[in-house]
């Protein structure tokens, strides 16, 4: 990488580049999984009809309706 470059201001800049980069790729990744798992993510309540987001490794039974406490189903 151009680390002749990151002494004077393009230091900020590649730094900047660097992190965004980096960040970029891994959110990239990582919400595209969460994005793609996000139509089969979410736990429905049967009562309320309330949404949220599933929690991976939280069976939607598992969880309560944050509105009226029921336990919730997978959608
Ligand atoms: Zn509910």
């Amino acid at each position: 990488m151009p680390r002749g470059d990151g002494t004077g201001p393009a230091g900020a800049g590649a730094g900047t580049g660097m992190g965004r980069g980096r960040g970029g790729q891994g959110q990239g990744r990582m919400g595209g999984n969460k994005a793609g798992a996000g139509p089969s993510g979410y736990c429905v309540c049967p009562k309320c009809g309330e949404r949220v987001p599933h929690r991976v490794g939280t069976p939607c039974y598992e969880m309560k309706c944050p509105k009226c406490g029921a336990k919730m189903a997978r959608e």
